[in-house]
């Protein structure tokens, strides 16, 4: 049964791959299609690179959107991989499709010659062109300098979702006012439509959640210094202001967007893995690293404190049909979502070998130390510990963690076992390498969670990704090729 998840989420993940081809490439079929007699290829291919990078565009908005079934299945970090080398694409399609046109352009004179065609472009189609461009343009430097940037990410954020939005409707008017094909009503209709999909994935995120967050208030019970910089807050449903008291229905190893004590439709809201398990609702507790404008205050809240959840979302977590070891490796605060595994393998009095890597930096950091250490007696369950920057009596691993390492610590067949990796995005992209390129892992046996959704900090298992996306991008541009050339 074992390798049944991985088949399913590879099942899935084509599937949805195929969608978006199919859709990606509608437009420039639904143009081919109306008969209409074919301009020089310079400019179809201009036409084709619009039409499919501004598809490309309305469907950014669903895969930055909140989709639990999507992220529990794909894994959410994988889907804003996707959401991310898109973007790269549909900027190039876009930058370069009004530089592809050979014809006139403007308002076509009341005498053409015969035989010479104009480009309809008259002065307010071509401003929301020029607009959208720019603020496209505009959108993907800010995102790509993200962390660069002197501004909060709460402010990127929103800046971000408005420019797409802008980007959207100035595209719309464009593409129906401007362009030779969508003046036919099935191509009106499919940008119609997509605008409209796009603005209800927004309005989903940023009304319908918050509204229906309204009705599951929680509260804070206990805020505990967890280690260094690192603190574990457990929250409560809070019954008294009305929650119904129904469970908050994750699994093991996921996560959720946590919102505390701000007006509910401010975009304050932060990802974190849930460190507790299943088992232990009505509690549920997160351990947050200061890193930031919001985590630093956290030590700091007070108990009573209003908190919203959304989610769950992720895919870090346990396939119940599988009997394999386990071998779950944690840097710094990445050892929460694993805690939340183990706490869930506990209740379940599990039979599986675990063996647990937890890699810091030094011993002010080690998390969970105490409970890891009642666990050994409770489970098949094997602790190691390593430091990176280790006291001089230090007798425990030492280093940043590798494939070899695992291989030495697990003590059976490397191949036999199943891994899950979370914590700093290079720790997970050497683990990840190591496993999958040098001792030939299957993929299914590597789960792994980033807590940084950002390109910059992605590698090691990220090119399988990266050559099914770029394979994508190559497909549609033959599609686009082909249109322009008929
Ligand atoms: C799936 C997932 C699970 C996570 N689990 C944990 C956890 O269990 N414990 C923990 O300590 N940290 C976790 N994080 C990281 C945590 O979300 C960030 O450290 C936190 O949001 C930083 O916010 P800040 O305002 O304090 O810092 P900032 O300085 O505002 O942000 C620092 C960086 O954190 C990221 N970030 C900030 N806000 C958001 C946001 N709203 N959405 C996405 N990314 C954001 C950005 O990359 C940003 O550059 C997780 C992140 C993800 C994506």
């Amino acid at each position: 049964m074992h390798g049944s998840g991985s088949h399913r989420r590879w099942r899935l993940s084509a599937s949805l791959l195929a969608l978006y081809l199919v859709l990606a490439l509608l437009p420039v079929t639904l143009a081919a299609v109306q008969g209409l007699e074919p301009r020089p290829w310079r400019d179809e291919l201009a036409t084709g690179l619009g039409l499919a990078g501004f598809t490309m565009l309305l469907m950014e908005f669903l895969l930055s959107g909140r989709f639990k079934r999507l992220s529990a299945q794909v894994g959410q970090d994988r889907v804003m991989q996707f959401h991310q080398v898109m973007a790269y694409v549909l900027l190039a399609f876009l930058l370069l499709h009004p530089f592809l046109y050979s014809l006139p352009m403007g308002e076509t004179p009341p005498t053409v010659p015969a035989g010479e065609e104009w480009l309809r472009l008259s002065l307010w189609p071509g401003l929301s062109g020029i607009l959208a461009w720019v603020l496209l343009a505009m959108l993907v430097f800010m995102a790509i300098a993200r962390d660069d940037l002197p501004m909060r990410y709460e402010a990127w954020r929103f800046s971000h979702g408005l420019g797409a939005l802008l980007i959207a409707l100035f595209g719309l008017h464009h593409t129906l006012e401007a362009g030779r094909y969508s003046q036919d009503v099935w191509l009106t209709g499919f940008w119609v439509l997509g605008v409209l999909v796009a603005v209800a994935s927004l309005v989903h995120v940023h009304v319908i959640i918050p509204l229906r967050q309204r009705r599951y208030p929680l509260k804070v019970v206990t805020v505990q210094q967890e280690a260094e910089r690192i603190w574990t807050v457990e929250l409560e449903p809070d019954t008294a202001a009305g929650h119904p008291g129904t469970v908050f229905p994750y699994r093991a190893g996921q996560f959720a967007w946590l919102k505390l004590e701000r007006p509910l439709f401010r975009i304050t809201e932060h990802p974190f893995s849930i460190a507790s398990a299943p088992a232990q609702w009505p509690r549920i507790a997160f351990s947050i690293k200061e890193a930031g404008d919001f985590t630093n205050g956290i030590g700091e809240l007070a108990p009573g404190t209003r908190a919203y959840l959304d989610g769950p979302y992720g895919h870090f977590t346990l396939d119940e049909s599988d009997a394999r070891p386990l071998v779950l490796v944690g840097g710094g605060v990445g050892m929460a979502p694993i805690m939340a595994l183990l706490r869930e393998l506990r209740a379940r009095q599990s039979q599986r070998t675990l063996v647990v890597v937890q890699t810091n930096r030094d011993i002010a950091q080690q998390l969970y130390t105490a409970e890891l250490e009642a666990m050994t007696s409770e489970l098949d369950l094997r602790v190691h510990y390593m430091l990176s920057a280790p006291p001089a009596d230090w007798d425990g691993l030492t280093g940043l963690p590798d494939a070899t390492l695992l291989q030495q610590v697990v003590r059976v067949p490397p191949q036999d076992c199943v891994y899950y990796l979370c914590g700093p995005p290079a720790m997970i992209d050497t683990l990840e390498h190591g496993l999958l390129s040098r001792l030939g892992i299957p993929a299914g046996q590597v789960v792994s969670e980033r807590f940084r959704y950002s390109l910059r900090t992605r590698r090691g298992s990220s090119t399988r990704l990266l050559a099914a996306t770029v394979g994508a991008a190559l497909i549609i541009l033959a599609g686009v090729a082909s249109f322009a050339v008929r």
